[in-house]
Protein backbone atom coordinates (compact mmCIF):
# COMPACT_ATOMS: atom_id res chain seq x y z
CA UNK A 1 0.00 0.00 0.00
CA UNK A 2 1.37 3.43 -1.26
CA UNK A 3 1.25 6.55 1.36
CA UNK A 4 -1.51 7.70 -0.80
CA UNK A 5 -3.39 5.04 -0.66
CA UNK A 6 -3.04 4.74 2.88
CA UNK A 7 -4.57 8.44 3.51
CA UNK A 8 -7.37 7.88 0.79
CA UNK A 9 -8.27 5.32 3.09
CA UNK A 10 -8.10 6.85 5.97
CA UNK A 11 -10.15 9.61 4.44
CA UNK A 12 -12.63 7.12 3.15
CA UNK A 13 -13.28 5.63 6.66
CA UNK A 14 -13.68 9.20 7.83
CA UNK A 15 -16.46 10.01 5.54
CA UNK A 16 -17.97 6.70 6.06
CA UNK A 17 -18.46 7.70 10.02
CA UNK A 18 -19.63 11.20 8.92
CA UNK A 19 -21.90 9.92 6.53
CA UNK A 20 -24.16 7.55 8.89
CA UNK A 21 -27.44 9.20 7.80
CA UNK A 22 -29.56 9.83 10.69
CA UNK A 23 -32.16 11.47 8.67
CA UNK A 24 -32.90 10.04 5.32
CA UNK A 25 -31.69 11.58 2.00
CA UNK A 26 -34.98 12.49 0.69
CA UNK A 27 -35.60 14.50 3.53
CA UNK A 28 -32.16 16.32 4.06
CA UNK A 29 -31.58 17.17 0.33
CA UNK A 30 -35.27 18.62 -0.24
CA UNK A 31 -35.59 22.83 1.01
CA UNK A 32 -37.73 21.98 3.71
CA UNK A 33 -40.77 23.52 3.56
CA UNK A 34 -41.59 26.53 5.50
CA UNK A 35 -44.88 26.54 7.66
CA UNK A 36 -46.43 29.03 9.79
CA UNK A 37 -49.20 27.26 11.92
CA UNK A 38 -52.07 29.74 13.42
CA UNK A 39 -53.55 29.10 16.54
CA UNK A 40 -54.79 31.22 19.31
CA UNK A 41 -58.25 30.54 19.34
CA UNK A 42 -60.98 28.14 19.07
CA UNK A 43 -63.72 25.62 20.27
CA UNK A 44 -61.35 22.99 20.46
CA UNK A 45 -58.13 22.50 22.62
CA UNK A 46 -55.74 24.37 20.98
CA UNK A 47 -53.15 24.65 23.06
CA UNK A 48 -52.85 20.54 23.22
CA UNK A 49 -53.09 19.80 19.34
CA UNK A 50 -50.87 22.61 17.99
CA UNK A 51 -47.99 20.83 19.72
CA UNK A 52 -49.37 17.90 17.97
CA UNK A 53 -49.54 19.23 14.47
CA UNK A 54 -46.27 20.50 14.54
CA UNK A 55 -44.55 17.18 15.14
CA UNK A 56 -46.40 15.64 13.13
CA UNK A 57 -45.38 17.70 10.32
CA UNK A 58 -41.60 18.02 11.29
CA UNK A 59 -41.17 14.41 12.55
CA UNK A 60 -41.27 13.76 8.76
CA UNK A 61 -38.02 15.52 8.07
CA UNK A 62 -39.85 17.97 5.62
CA UNK A 63 -41.04 20.78 7.38
CA UNK A 64 -40.33 23.47 9.47
CA UNK A 65 -42.65 24.97 11.60
CA UNK A 66 -43.39 28.15 13.19
CA UNK A 67 -46.69 28.85 14.98
CA UNK A 68 -48.19 32.50 15.51
CA UNK A 69 -50.95 32.60 17.76
CA UNK A 70 -53.36 35.00 17.42
CA UNK A 71 -55.12 37.31 20.46
CA UNK A 72 -57.48 35.51 22.32
CA UNK A 73 -61.28 36.27 22.16
CA UNK A 74 -62.01 39.26 24.12
CA UNK A 75 -58.45 40.93 22.95
CA UNK A 76 -57.87 43.40 19.76
CA UNK A 77 -57.40 41.27 16.50
CA UNK A 78 -55.16 44.38 14.65
CA UNK A 79 -51.88 43.30 15.89
CA UNK A 80 -52.08 40.06 14.17
CA UNK A 81 -50.61 40.58 11.00
CA UNK A 82 -48.36 37.81 10.39
CA UNK A 83 -45.75 37.42 7.52
CA UNK A 84 -47.68 34.75 5.10
CA UNK A 85 -45.26 35.74 2.35
CA UNK A 86 -42.51 34.22 4.02
CA UNK A 87 -43.50 30.98 4.35
CA UNK A 88 -44.41 27.93 1.58
CA UNK A 89 -47.60 27.09 3.50
CA UNK A 90 -49.79 28.10 6.11
CA UNK A 91 -51.77 25.94 8.34
CA UNK A 92 -54.79 26.97 10.21
CA UNK A 93 -56.08 25.37 13.78
CA UNK A 94 -57.63 28.08 14.37
CA UNK A 95 -61.97 28.89 14.64
CA UNK A 96 -62.37 32.35 16.10
CA UNK A 97 -62.32 35.91 15.86
CA UNK A 98 -62.36 37.64 12.11
CA UNK A 99 -59.43 38.73 11.47
CA UNK A 100 -58.14 42.45 10.45
CA UNK A 101 -59.07 43.61 7.00
CA UNK A 102 -55.67 44.05 5.84
CA UNK A 103 -54.59 40.72 7.89
CA UNK A 104 -57.15 39.18 5.74
CA UNK A 105 -56.43 40.91 2.31
CA UNK A 106 -52.64 39.51 2.78
CA UNK A 107 -54.03 35.90 3.29
CA UNK A 108 -55.97 36.16 0.09
CA UNK A 109 -53.04 37.43 -2.01
CA UNK A 110 -50.78 35.25 -0.37
CA UNK A 111 -52.91 32.04 -0.97
CA UNK A 112 -54.06 33.20 -4.59
CA UNK A 113 -50.61 34.24 -5.63
CA UNK A 114 -50.07 30.35 -5.35
CA UNK A 115 -49.28 30.08 -1.37
CA UNK A 116 -50.08 26.75 0.38
CA UNK A 117 -53.10 26.40 2.67
CA UNK A 118 -54.24 23.36 5.35
CA UNK A 119 -57.08 23.43 6.98
CA UNK A 120 -57.45 21.33 9.48
CA UNK A 121 -60.54 20.12 11.57
CA UNK A 122 -62.32 22.43 13.26
CA UNK A 123 -60.19 25.71 11.00
CA UNK A 124 -63.31 24.78 8.81
CA UNK A 125 -65.86 26.11 11.23
CA UNK A 126 -63.88 29.37 10.82
CA UNK A 127 -64.79 32.62 9.05
CA UNK A 128 -68.55 32.13 7.90
CA UNK A 129 -68.90 35.13 6.41
CA UNK A 130 -65.23 35.47 5.31
CA UNK A 131 -66.81 34.85 1.46
CA UNK A 132 -63.21 34.08 0.00
CA UNK A 133 -62.31 32.27 3.12
CA UNK A 134 -65.21 29.86 2.21
CA UNK A 135 -64.00 29.59 -1.16
CA UNK A 136 -60.79 28.34 -0.34
CA UNK A 137 -62.05 25.87 2.02
CA UNK A 138 -64.97 24.54 -0.64
CA UNK A 139 -66.72 23.36 2.71
CA UNK A 140 -67.44 24.32 5.80
CA UNK A 141 -69.68 23.82 9.11
CA UNK A 142 -71.49 26.12 11.53
CA UNK A 143 -71.61 29.44 12.57
CA UNK A 144 -74.86 29.65 10.86
CA UNK A 145 -73.90 28.29 7.36
CA UNK A 146 -77.23 27.06 5.69
CA UNK A 147 -78.66 26.80 2.03
CA UNK A 148 -77.39 30.32 1.19
CA UNK A 149 -73.67 29.28 1.36
CA UNK A 150 -73.70 26.42 -0.80
CA UNK A 151 -74.86 22.68 -1.70
CA UNK A 152 -73.97 19.38 0.68
CA UNK A 153 -71.44 17.21 -1.51
CA UNK A 154 -72.06 14.07 -0.95
CA UNK A 155 -70.55 10.49 -2.41
CA UNK A 156 -73.66 8.57 -3.56
CA UNK A 157 -72.71 4.89 -3.98
CA UNK A 158 -75.70 3.69 -6.30
CA UNK A 159 -74.39 6.23 -9.10
CA UNK A 160 -71.05 6.13 -7.87
CA UNK A 161 -70.50 9.68 -7.91
CA UNK A 162 -70.59 13.00 -5.99
CA UNK A 163 -73.73 14.90 -6.23
CA UNK A 164 -74.17 18.67 -5.20
CA UNK A 165 -77.47 19.04 -2.92
CA UNK A 166 -79.12 22.51 -2.51
CA UNK A 167 -82.07 21.45 -0.43
CA UNK A 168 -82.32 24.05 2.46
CA UNK A 169 -80.73 22.69 6.19
CA UNK A 170 -77.96 23.84 8.48
CA UNK A 171 -74.46 23.24 7.47
CA UNK A 172 -71.86 21.16 10.05
CA UNK A 173 -73.01 18.38 12.04
CA UNK A 174 -70.90 15.30 13.41
CA UNK A 175 -72.01 11.59 15.37
CA UNK A 176 -70.46 10.21 18.70
CA UNK A 177 -66.75 9.85 18.00
CA UNK A 178 -65.79 6.81 17.09
CA UNK A 179 -63.08 5.04 14.35
CA UNK A 180 -64.48 5.27 10.57
CA UNK A 181 -63.05 4.18 7.40
CA UNK A 182 -61.08 6.43 5.12
CA UNK A 183 -62.28 5.58 1.53
CA UNK A 184 -60.37 7.20 -1.11
CA UNK A 185 -62.15 8.24 -4.30
CA UNK A 186 -59.68 9.28 -6.31
CA UNK A 187 -55.96 7.28 -5.66
CA UNK A 188 -54.46 8.89 -8.75
CA UNK A 189 -53.81 12.33 -6.96
CA UNK A 190 -50.44 13.05 -5.19
CA UNK A 191 -51.95 13.11 -2.02
CA UNK A 192 -53.86 9.50 -2.12
CA UNK A 193 -51.64 7.79 -4.73
CA UNK A 194 -49.64 5.09 -2.94
CA UNK A 195 -52.11 4.70 0.02
CA UNK A 196 -54.21 2.16 0.69
CA UNK A 197 -57.67 2.56 -0.87
CA UNK A 198 -59.81 2.50 2.39
CA UNK A 199 -58.20 2.71 6.00
CA UNK A 200 -59.26 3.15 9.56
CA UNK A 201 -58.71 6.83 11.40
CA UNK A 202 -58.78 6.37 15.42
CA UNK A 203 -61.56 7.72 17.03
CA UNK A 204 -62.89 10.90 15.63
CA UNK A 205 -65.82 13.44 14.88
CA UNK A 206 -66.73 12.43 11.30
CA UNK A 207 -67.92 16.00 9.69
CA UNK A 208 -71.08 15.68 7.96
CA UNK A 209 -73.82 18.08 6.08
CA UNK A 210 -70.83 20.47 5.11
CA UNK A 211 -71.96 23.34 3.31
CA UNK A 212 -69.78 26.48 1.30
CA UNK A 213 -68.87 27.37 -2.31
CA UNK A 214 -67.42 24.18 -3.11
CA UNK A 215 -65.78 25.77 -6.18
CA UNK A 216 -62.49 23.61 -7.93
CA UNK A 217 -63.36 21.25 -5.21
CA UNK A 218 -62.02 17.69 -5.65
CA UNK A 219 -63.13 15.36 -2.94
CA UNK A 220 -59.98 12.95 -2.52
CA UNK A 221 -61.43 10.64 0.32
CA UNK A 222 -64.41 10.36 2.28
CA UNK A 223 -66.27 8.48 5.18
CA UNK A 224 -69.37 7.07 5.86
CA UNK A 225 -71.37 8.79 8.81
CA UNK A 226 -72.85 5.93 10.34
CA UNK A 227 -77.02 6.59 11.72
CA UNK A 228 -75.92 4.31 14.24
CA UNK A 229 -73.47 6.36 15.53
CA UNK A 230 -75.81 9.95 15.24
CA UNK A 231 -74.45 10.01 11.73
CA UNK A 232 -76.25 11.24 8.36
CA UNK A 233 -76.39 8.08 6.77
CA UNK A 234 -74.14 9.70 4.21
CA UNK A 235 -70.30 9.35 2.70
CA UNK A 236 -68.96 12.59 3.53
CA UNK A 237 -66.00 14.52 2.29
CA UNK A 238 -62.97 14.49 4.68
CA UNK A 239 -59.87 14.95 2.56
CA UNK A 240 -60.54 17.96 0.30
CA UNK A 241 -58.46 19.63 -2.52
CA UNK A 242 -59.00 23.32 -3.78
CA UNK A 243 -57.80 25.75 -6.45
CA UNK A 244 -57.73 29.19 -5.26
CA UNK A 245 -56.37 31.57 -7.51
CA UNK A 246 -52.75 30.24 -8.27
CA UNK A 247 -52.81 28.55 -4.79
CA UNK A 248 -53.79 24.95 -3.58
CA UNK A 249 -55.63 23.82 -0.52
CA UNK A 250 -55.83 20.95 1.40
CA UNK A 251 -58.60 20.76 3.49
CA UNK A 252 -59.07 17.71 6.12
CA UNK A 253 -61.96 17.27 8.50
CA UNK A 254 -59.60 14.74 10.56
CA UNK A 255 -58.57 15.78 13.75
CA UNK A 256 -61.01 16.56 16.83
CA UNK A 257 -58.55 15.84 19.99
CA UNK A 258 -55.33 14.49 20.59
CA UNK A 259 -56.72 10.53 20.24
CA UNK A 260 -58.01 11.77 17.05
CA UNK A 261 -54.17 13.00 15.71
CA UNK A 262 -52.58 10.01 16.82
CA UNK A 263 -54.43 8.33 14.11
CA UNK A 264 -51.62 7.60 11.24
CA UNK A 265 -54.53 8.59 8.88
CA UNK A 266 -54.70 11.67 10.09
CA UNK A 267 -50.87 12.39 10.26
CA UNK A 268 -49.85 10.65 6.95
CA UNK A 269 -52.71 12.76 5.28
CA UNK A 270 -51.76 15.48 6.50
CA UNK A 271 -48.06 15.52 5.84
CA UNK A 272 -49.33 14.27 2.53
CA UNK A 273 -51.82 16.96 1.67
CA UNK A 274 -49.75 19.42 3.18
CA UNK A 275 -46.62 18.85 0.87
CA UNK A 276 -48.72 19.18 -2.33
CA UNK A 277 -49.87 22.11 -0.89
CA UNK A 278 -47.17 23.47 -0.32
CA UNK A 279 -44.98 22.18 -3.92
CA UNK A 280 -47.86 20.89 -6.06
CA UNK A 281 -46.55 17.41 -5.76
CA UNK A 282 -45.55 14.49 -3.09
CA UNK A 283 -41.97 13.03 -2.67
CA UNK A 284 -43.11 11.12 0.41
CA UNK A 285 -43.02 7.32 0.09
CA UNK A 286 -46.13 5.44 -0.57
CA UNK A 287 -47.41 3.49 2.26
CA UNK A 288 -48.62 0.01 2.33
CA UNK A 289 -51.86 -1.42 4.05
CA UNK A 290 -49.62 -3.17 6.87
CA UNK A 291 -48.58 0.35 7.94
CA UNK A 292 -51.91 2.15 7.42
CA UNK A 293 -54.13 -0.83 8.53
CA UNK A 294 -58.45 -0.97 7.48
CA UNK A 295 -59.27 -3.51 10.11
CA UNK A 296 -58.27 -1.21 13.50
CA UNK A 297 -56.62 2.30 12.95
CA UNK A 298 -53.26 2.44 13.22
CA UNK A 299 -52.23 4.44 16.00
CA UNK A 300 -48.80 6.26 16.87
CA UNK A 301 -48.19 9.33 19.24
CA UNK A 302 -47.09 12.42 17.05
CA UNK A 303 -44.19 12.53 19.44
CA UNK A 304 -42.44 9.21 17.93
CA UNK A 305 -43.42 10.48 14.20
CA UNK A 306 -39.94 10.26 12.61
CA UNK A 307 -38.13 9.71 9.48
CA UNK A 308 -36.71 6.68 10.75
CA UNK A 309 -40.15 4.84 9.95
CA UNK A 310 -38.86 4.33 6.51
CA UNK A 311 -35.59 4.18 7.25
CA UNK A 312 -34.86 0.93 9.49
CA UNK A 313 -33.33 -1.86 7.47
CA UNK A 314 -35.50 -5.07 6.79
CA UNK A 315 -34.68 -7.90 8.91
CA UNK A 316 -33.60 -10.65 6.55
CA UNK A 317 -34.05 -13.22 9.70
CA UNK A 318 -38.17 -12.48 9.77
CA UNK A 319 -40.42 -14.20 8.74
CA UNK A 320 -42.50 -13.45 5.00
CA UNK A 321 -39.40 -13.92 2.98
CA UNK A 322 -39.72 -16.28 -0.32
CA UNK A 323 -36.34 -17.48 -2.12
CA UNK A 324 -36.03 -16.92 -5.73
CA UNK A 325 -33.27 -19.58 -6.19
CA UNK A 326 -33.52 -23.38 -4.97
CA UNK A 327 -29.88 -23.64 -5.28
CA UNK A 328 -30.17 -26.10 -7.54
CA UNK A 329 -31.11 -24.87 -11.10
CA UNK A 330 -32.47 -21.54 -12.90
CA UNK A 331 -35.87 -22.55 -12.74
CA UNK A 332 -37.58 -19.27 -12.05
CA UNK A 333 -35.05 -17.25 -14.00
CA UNK A 334 -34.31 -16.63 -17.68
CA UNK A 335 -31.24 -14.71 -19.60
CA UNK A 336 -31.29 -11.80 -21.57
CA UNK A 337 -28.89 -9.56 -23.60
CA UNK A 338 -25.31 -11.06 -23.43
CA UNK A 339 -23.64 -14.46 -23.54
CA UNK A 340 -21.89 -14.60 -20.17
CA UNK A 341 -22.21 -18.00 -18.69
CA UNK A 342 -24.57 -18.96 -15.82
CA UNK A 343 -23.84 -22.13 -14.02
CA UNK A 344 -25.11 -23.12 -10.19
CA UNK A 345 -22.34 -24.95 -7.97
CA UNK A 346 -22.63 -25.45 -3.84
CA UNK A 347 -25.66 -23.71 -3.90
CA UNK A 348 -24.51 -20.74 -5.83
CA UNK A 349 -25.53 -18.88 -8.87
CA UNK A 350 -21.89 -18.44 -10.79
CA UNK A 351 -21.71 -15.96 -13.59
CA UNK A 352 -18.95 -15.88 -15.57
CA UNK A 353 -17.38 -13.15 -17.91
CA UNK A 354 -17.58 -13.81 -21.90
CA UNK A 355 -14.90 -12.61 -24.41
CA UNK A 356 -16.75 -9.86 -26.70
CA UNK A 357 -19.98 -10.24 -24.99
CA UNK A 358 -22.78 -7.07 -24.01
CA UNK A 359 -23.69 -6.73 -20.20
CA UNK A 360 -25.43 -10.16 -19.72
CA UNK A 361 -28.12 -10.81 -17.08
CA UNK A 362 -30.41 -13.79 -15.57
CA UNK A 363 -33.66 -12.54 -14.90
CA UNK A 364 -36.61 -13.48 -12.79
CA UNK A 365 -39.16 -14.71 -15.06
CA UNK A 366 -42.06 -13.11 -13.07
CA UNK A 367 -41.94 -9.34 -11.70
CA UNK A 368 -41.79 -7.52 -8.65
CA UNK A 369 -43.81 -3.92 -7.80
CA UNK A 370 -42.77 -2.78 -4.20
CA UNK A 371 -40.49 -5.78 -2.50
CA UNK A 372 -37.23 -6.17 0.15
CA UNK A 373 -34.68 -8.11 -1.74
CA UNK A 374 -31.73 -9.40 0.11
CA UNK A 375 -28.90 -11.37 -1.56
CA UNK A 376 -25.17 -12.52 -0.78
CA UNK A 377 -22.66 -11.33 -3.28
CA UNK A 378 -19.01 -12.28 -3.91
CA UNK A 379 -17.45 -10.61 -6.97
CA UNK A 380 -14.40 -11.36 -8.08
CA UNK A 381 -11.85 -8.18 -8.05
CA UNK A 382 -12.40 -5.96 -10.83
CA UNK A 383 -15.91 -7.14 -12.05
CA UNK A 384 -18.32 -4.97 -12.38
CA UNK A 385 -21.81 -6.49 -11.82
CA UNK A 386 -24.94 -5.73 -10.24
CA UNK A 387 -28.69 -6.40 -9.78
CA UNK A 388 -31.31 -5.09 -11.43
CA UNK A 389 -34.92 -4.47 -10.19
CA UNK A 390 -37.94 -3.26 -11.60
CA UNK A 391 -36.15 -3.98 -14.65
CA UNK A 392 -37.96 -3.97 -18.32
CA UNK A 393 -36.75 -5.66 -21.71
CA UNK A 394 -38.78 -4.89 -24.60
CA UNK A 395 -38.56 -5.07 -28.37
CA UNK A 396 -39.25 -1.34 -28.85
CA UNK A 397 -36.40 -0.60 -26.82
CA UNK A 398 -33.02 -1.27 -27.88
CA UNK A 399 -33.83 -4.76 -29.47
CA UNK A 400 -34.54 -5.76 -25.64
CA UNK A 401 -31.98 -4.01 -23.62
CA UNK A 402 -32.82 -4.86 -20.29
CA UNK A 403 -32.90 -1.00 -18.88
CA UNK A 404 -33.58 0.33 -15.01
CA UNK A 405 -32.40 0.81 -11.81
CA UNK A 406 -29.20 -1.40 -10.92
CA UNK A 407 -27.81 -2.21 -7.32
CA UNK A 408 -24.27 -1.63 -8.27
CA UNK A 409 -21.64 -4.38 -7.19
CA UNK A 410 -17.99 -3.89 -7.55
CA UNK A 411 -15.24 -3.77 -5.24
CA UNK A 412 -14.20 -1.05 -2.60
CA UNK A 413 -13.52 1.30 -2.65
CA UNK A 414 -16.34 1.65 -5.28
CA UNK A 415 -19.90 2.45 -5.64
CA UNK A 416 -21.16 -0.82 -4.56
CA UNK A 417 -25.01 0.18 -3.28
CA UNK A 418 -26.04 2.58 -5.29
CA UNK A 419 -28.37 3.23 -7.75
CA UNK A 420 -27.34 3.40 -11.39
CA UNK A 421 -29.94 3.52 -14.39
CA UNK A 422 -28.88 0.59 -16.64
CA UNK A 423 -29.40 0.98 -20.10
CA UNK A 424 -31.27 4.56 -20.28
CA UNK A 425 -28.55 7.06 -20.61
CA UNK A 426 -29.37 8.57 -17.44
CA UNK A 427 -26.41 7.37 -15.53
CA UNK A 428 -26.29 7.49 -11.47
CA UNK A 429 -29.88 7.73 -9.53
CA UNK A 430 -27.89 8.58 -6.82
CA UNK A 431 -26.64 11.96 -6.97
CA UNK A 432 -24.65 11.45 -3.42
CA UNK A 433 -22.27 8.57 -2.74
CA UNK A 434 -20.44 9.21 0.51
CA UNK A 435 -19.87 5.33 1.51
CA UNK A 436 -17.83 3.96 -0.49
CA UNK A 437 -16.01 0.62 1.48
CA UNK A 438 -19.18 -0.93 3.13
CA UNK A 439 -18.26 -4.10 0.42
CA UNK A 440 -16.00 -6.61 1.64
CA UNK A 441 -13.36 -7.60 -1.26
CA UNK A 442 -13.42 -11.52 -1.72
CA UNK A 443 -15.77 -11.91 1.18
CA UNK A 444 -19.61 -12.92 0.65
CA UNK A 445 -21.08 -9.22 0.91
CA UNK A 446 -25.04 -9.42 2.44
CA UNK A 447 -27.06 -6.71 0.22
CA UNK A 448 -31.03 -5.67 0.96
CA UNK A 449 -32.92 -3.26 -0.90
CA UNK A 450 -36.23 -2.09 -0.27
CA UNK A 451 -38.34 -0.71 -3.31
CA UNK A 452 -41.24 0.55 -2.31
CA UNK A 453 -43.33 3.79 -4.39
CA UNK A 454 -40.60 6.36 -5.66
CA UNK A 455 -38.57 5.59 -2.92
CA UNK A 456 -35.25 3.09 -3.36
CA UNK A 457 -33.13 1.84 -0.16
CA UNK A 458 -30.05 -0.23 -0.24
CA UNK A 459 -27.92 -1.80 2.63
CA UNK A 460 -24.48 -3.27 2.23
CA UNK A 461 -23.68 -5.37 5.54
CA UNK A 462 -25.53 -3.22 7.36
CA UNK A 463 -24.67 -0.11 6.20
CA UNK A 464 -27.19 2.21 4.86
CA UNK A 465 -25.90 3.11 1.15
CA UNK A 466 -28.78 4.89 -0.61
CA UNK A 467 -32.08 6.32 -0.14
CA UNK A 468 -33.73 7.75 -3.21
CA UNK A 469 -37.00 8.98 -4.96
CA UNK A 470 -36.94 7.53 -8.25
CA UNK A 471 -40.10 9.20 -9.73
CA UNK A 472 -38.66 8.15 -13.66
CA UNK A 473 -37.70 4.30 -13.40
CA UNK A 474 -40.76 1.84 -13.37
CA UNK A 475 -42.51 0.75 -10.40
CA UNK A 476 -42.57 -2.70 -12.00
CA UNK A 477 -40.12 -5.46 -13.32
CA UNK A 478 -37.88 -8.39 -12.93
CA UNK A 479 -34.98 -9.04 -10.94
CA UNK A 480 -31.54 -9.61 -12.95
CA UNK A 481 -28.47 -10.91 -12.03
CA UNK A 482 -25.54 -8.47 -13.98
CA UNK A 483 -22.24 -10.04 -15.56
CA UNK A 484 -20.61 -7.16 -16.91
CA UNK A 485 -19.12 -6.66 -20.20
CA UNK A 486 -15.40 -6.69 -20.30
CA UNK A 487 -12.29 -4.82 -22.44
CA UNK A 488 -11.11 -7.58 -24.72
CA UNK A 489 -7.90 -8.96 -22.68
CA UNK A 490 -9.48 -8.81 -19.37
CA UNK A 491 -10.72 -11.84 -17.41
CA UNK A 492 -12.46 -14.15 -17.16
CA UNK A 493 -13.93 -13.03 -14.39
CA UNK A 494 -16.60 -14.38 -12.01
CA UNK A 495 -19.56 -13.10 -9.58
CA UNK A 496 -21.76 -15.63 -6.87
CA UNK A 497 -24.61 -15.17 -5.68
CA UNK A 498 -26.61 -16.96 -3.05
CA UNK A 499 -29.66 -16.70 -0.59
CA UNK A 500 -31.66 -14.54 -2.57
CA UNK A 501 -34.74 -13.58 -1.50
CA UNK A 502 -37.57 -11.35 -1.87
CA UNK A 503 -40.70 -10.16 0.79
CA UNK A 504 -43.40 -8.35 -1.36
CA UNK A 505 -44.67 -5.12 0.15
CA UNK A 506 -48.40 -4.03 -0.26
ZN1 LIG B 1 -64.20 18.67 16.73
Amino acid sequence: MTQLSFFRLVLLSLLAVSSVQLTPLWAQQADKISVLLIDGQNNHNWKATTPLIQQVLEGCGRFDVDVATAPGPEESMDSFSPEFSKYDLIVSNYNGQLWSKSTQKAFEAFVAGGGGFVSVHAADNSFPKWEAYNRMIGLGGWGGRSEKDGPYVRWKEEQKRFTRDLSPGRGGTHGKRVPFLVIVRDSEHPITAGLPSTFMQAADELYGKLRGPAENMHVLATGFSAPATGGTGEHEPLLMTVQFGEGRVFHTTLGHDDNAMKGMAFQITLQRGAEWAAKGFVKQPAVSGTKLTSDVPAMRDPADVGPDEFTAIPDVTSKGWSTLFNGKDLSGWSQKNGTATYRIENGTIVGKTAQGSPNSFMCTTRDYGNFELTFEVNDDVGLNSGVQIRSLSKDDFNNGRVHGPQVEIESAPGESGYIYSEGTGRGWITKQQPVKDAYQNGEWNRFVVRANGDRIQTWVNGVAIADIVDTESSKKGFIGLQVHGIKRDAGPFEVRWRDIRVRELK
